[in-house]
């Protein structure tokens, strides 16, 4: 016999919480399935333990810097187990927390792996759950390349499980992730190499990014090479790894391996077929813009969604549905258009809105104009190293309305959110021109550009 619930939302992390946590505060009957550790890959394995772990690589940076502002500072190596035990401390700490929040709004959590029945049941440790809304809010794994060797290297979840910093590392991919990861290897003393199949970075957002990125990869000493699909992964003599490349370059010896090449759908467990649930080519769940699957009843949200793969996404989606699902606000959707995000390489990159390439496609060349920046921060004036800090404002139309801001420098990852909230509200150039100056900072320049 099934139990009847209001709602029943499959997957604890970023999207399935908050969903839940909304419709429980709007007064639904709320159950919670969750097959892992609460918070999902944000608090456990992505945003929260990748921040922590670039915290400790931008204080390397610090360190570095500190003599040139009048420190003598003796630094010894980098002591990676204290740091992993002070950041798992933390996170058992939030997984508690979650636990703890659920429980205060009367939310039924079950720790147990959910499939579906049909379109108004899933089943889970032993139990039938029957409600007329059910969220499929169960994430992504990351994928490993289909080649010999592949399970000799790591992910994104295994960097989080390394109980020492390797001395050699290769991060293979080109996304952000890769670039984080590969940003806090160095950060922190590894050798550390970067694989990439092309030549290029960040694809899916402005080349400036990626352009700027790679170089400040090198120019703080990573290894970064071209041209070189993975082929195969191998152990050589006293356990190092090596990696083949398609043209026949061996690249080695490693003592790490970590593939950032992709993220798949979590549905492999959920018994889609039997609600009737389908994918989209890419193997998300198909969903429109009020987060609906092809069968009604049954939402995807987050990054089983497979739309902007971003945890304040995942939260914003599941609280608008719940929202207009049970908090009577009929048209009540989320906006894929003018997410911020920051990528956490060293300068951290914020960006927001359309790649000036993007830009030109949806307004036509003609239309659009671009205004840029490029200078050595006022913090960098007095270091041996002299990174420049880039800017980039995409406008359209006569009017020079904002369509996109994108911000590589000290600082970036702090400066994008104020201004995000001027591009979603339609700001001109006049407006940032006409906007005084914070002086000395480098947001000022976002203001001054001509
Ligand atoms: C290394 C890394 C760094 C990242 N950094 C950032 C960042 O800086 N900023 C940012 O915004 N985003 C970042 N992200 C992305 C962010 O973590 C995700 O977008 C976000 O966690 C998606 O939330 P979600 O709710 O869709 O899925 P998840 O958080 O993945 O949660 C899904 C949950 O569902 C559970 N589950 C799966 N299948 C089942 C089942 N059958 N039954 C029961 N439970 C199930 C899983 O155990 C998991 O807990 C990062 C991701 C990674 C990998």
């Amino acid at each position: 016999m099934a139990e009847k619930f209001d709602l029943v939302v499959i997957g604890g992390g970023s999207g399935g919480l908050a969903a839940a946590q909304r419709a429980a505060e709007h007064g639904a009957r709320t159950i919670l399935v969750e097959s892992g550790r609460l918070g999902g890959t944000c608090v456990n394995v992505g945003c929260i333990p990748k921040k922590i772990m670039w915290n400790a690589a931008d204080l390397g940076g610090a360190l570095h810097d500190a003599p040139d502002y009048g420190f003598r500072v003796e630094t010894q190596d980098h002591d990676w187990p204290l740091l992993k035990e002070r950041r798992d401390t933390y996170i058992a700490r939030l997984n508690s927390l979650y636990a703890a929040n659920l429980a205060k709004r009367d939310i039924e959590l079950v720790l147990a792996r959910a499939s579906f029945v049909d379109a108004r049941t899933v089943s889970a440790a032993g139990r039938l759950l029957s409600a007329d809304h059910i969220i499929i809010a169960t994430g992504g794994t990351p994928r490993l390349p289909l080649i010999p060797g592949a399970e000799l290297g790591i992910t994104s979840d295994g960097f989080f499980e390394l109980g020492a910093r390797p001395q050699r590392a290769a991060v293979v991919g080109s996304s952000y992730i890769a670039l984080e990861l590969a940003g806090i290897f160095a950060g922190v003393g590894a050798d550390t190499t970067l694989v990439l199949r092309g030549e290029t970075a960040l694809k899916t957002f402005d080349d400036m990014l990626g352009e700027v990125a790679l170089a400040r990869l090198r120019e703080e000493g990573v290894d970064i090479v071209m041209h070189a699909p993975p082929s195969a992964l191998t152990r050589a003599g006293r356990g190092a790894l090596e990696l083949m490349v398609a043209d026949g370059r061996r690249l080695g010896p490693f003592d790490c391996v970590l593939w950032a090449v992709g993220r798949a759908a979590a549905v492999d467990d959920l018994a889609l077929p039997k609600a009737g649930v389908g994918l989209d080519v890419q193997g998300f769940i198909c969903n429109d813009s009020y987060q609906v699957s092809n069968v009604p009843g049954i939402y995807a949200i987050g990054d089983v969604s497979g739309r902007a793969q971003l945890t304040p996404v995942a939260i914003a989606a599941g609280r608008r549905l719940c929202d207009r699902l049970f908090g009577g606000e009929s048209g009540r959707h989320l906006d894929y258009e003018n997410i911020p995000t920051v990528i956490f390489g060293r300068p951290p990159m914020g960006t927001v809105g359309l790649s000036e390439k993007a830009a030109r496609q949806r307004y036509g060349a003609g239309n659009v104009t671009v205004f840029r920046s490029s200078f050595v921060p006022l913090y960098h004036a007095l270091t041996t190293g002299k990174p420049r800090s880039e800017m980039k404002l995409v406008t359209a139309g006569p009017e020079q309305r904002i369509v996109g801001l994108h911000v590589v420098g000290q600082g970036a990852d702090e400066m994008l959110q104020g201004f995000a909230v001027a591009v979603r509200m339609g700001a001109t150039k006049k407006d940032f021109d006409d906007t005084v100056a914070i002086h000395p900072t480098s947001a000022e320049e976002v203001v001054t550009m001509r």
